[in-house]
This record gives structure tokens, sequence and C-alpha cells, in this order.
């Protein structure tokens, strides 16, 4: 296991009063499979082409655009063509997973940390089911799942999306960490006093920034780093 510790404390002392754990989905549970983003996000091209009418070099245009102003594309669907959101997930997210490996060991070294595990993903919760599913972990080891529906379409990074969840959750920020991929979104939960768990991608949007203060550990090992903080490592 490769842990790059930014604190000098190990994960078994620095997560000794964490009791509520709060994973990121896609990237994070697993890595992406070569070209399934690349999948998702043509397909997210297609669904505005299609509206639109519009050719696919234009429908990326408003596709990057609604992101950049929205920080979520399918806001701006919503906002400005009266897109109905599920629509809109149900349709990029309609893409293979078989690519993604079944990891039921992360499950389990998920299931045996104390407290609450939630799972808080920009994406909607059919998605996040099957993912879990073809991940071969039950769903039912997560105390909630907070998806971009059930935060009223804020993403990750607004504060406006961690504000719904601390509120739902209702605990301390400094007994909460969170496990993400996007280095950005790291960022709020720092500031809240979360414990920062970085998963490193080659993703360079995700991680920019991934240098600062907000990032408490990094792993490539999620398995591995959870089982250190049970001490089942040993
Ligand atoms: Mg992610």
């Amino acid at each position: 296991m490769k842990v790059l510790a930014t604190q000098s404390i190990s994960p078994q002392t620095a997560f000794a009063d964490v009791d509520l754990w709060i994973f990121d989905l896609d990237n994070t549970l697993y890595p992406y499979p070569p070209g399934l983003w690349a999948k998702i996000d043509g397909r997210m091209g297609a669904f505005i082409s299609d509206l639109l009418s519009v050719d696919v070099i234009e429908a990326r245009r408003v596709q990057k655009d609604y992101f950049l102003r929205y920080g979520l594309t399918v806001r701006g669907l919503m906002k400005h063509h009266g897109v109905e959101a599920e629509d809109f997930l149900a349709y990029v997210h309609d893409v293979d997973l078989s690519d993604i490996a079944p990891n039921p060991a992360l499950g389990q070294a998920i299931d045996a940390l104390p407290g609450r595990k939630v799972i808080h993903t920009n994406s909607d919760k059919a998605h996040v089911a099957r993912v879990l599913t073809r991940l071969g972990i039950d769903s039912k080891i997560f105390a909630a799942i907070h998806d971009i529906q059930s935060t009223g379409f804020e993403p990750k990074p607004s504060p406006r999306a961690y504000d719904v969840v601390a509120k739902a959750e209702g605990i301390a920020p400094t007994r909460a960490a969170m496990f993400e991929d996007a280095a950005r979104n790291l960022i709020e939960p720092h500031k809240r006093g979360m414990r920062t768990v970085l998963l490193p991608t080659a993703c360079d949007i995700a991680s920019a920034g991934k240098e600062g203060d907000h990032i408490h550990f990094v792993t490539d090992d999620l398995t591995g780093f959870l089982r250190s903080i049970t001490g089942e490592d040993r």
C-alpha cells in the first residue's frame, strides 16, 4: 500500500475519533476503467444534440458552458430547457459498467469502520446502485446515499452541497472523514474540520490543487488504507 501522509501521524491515530465516513463514488470507490468517463461525457453531448437539434460541436459547447456556469450540465438543461433531471441522468449513465472490477474486499473494509458510512456523490442514486452491484458491495452498508437530487442539484465543491449533507447527518464535522478523487472537493471539508483522503487520479481537472493543506492523506489503495485505520492490516 502506498500512503503518502502529509501528516506525520498514523491513519489509525488520525481517524480514531471519526464516526462519520463520507465516500465519493466515481473514481473513488473504483477507478474509472479506461474510456468510461469519455462514454458518459459523449452521452451528455448526444442528449443535448438531440434535445436542441444541433450538431455535436455545438452540443459540446452548450454542455461545457452549462458546466462552467452552473457547476453541473444538468442544471443548465433544467433551467433553460425544462429538462427532467431523471431523464438526463438515466440517459447519460446508461453505459456498460462491466469493465469495473468487482471489489467485495472494499465493501468489507468499509463495513468494518466504526460509525456511519455514507456516500456523497454528484451522480444519481440509480447510478450508485448499478455501480455498487457491479462492485459486489451491499448498498445496505451505507446508512445514506446523498446524491445530486437529494442535495437539490448542488454539486460538490459548492459549499451548499456540503451544507445539505451536514444537516442531514447532524454530526460534528470534526468527527467526519471524506474520501475523494477530486482534490478541489476536499477544500470545503478541510475548512469545516473534517479529515480528508485523496485518491489520486490521472484527470487534470480533478487533481488540480492536490498539493494544498486540504489534503491530509493520499492513498491509491483505499481498501488497504481503511484496514490500516481499523488495524485489520496486522
Ligand atoms: Mg469522483
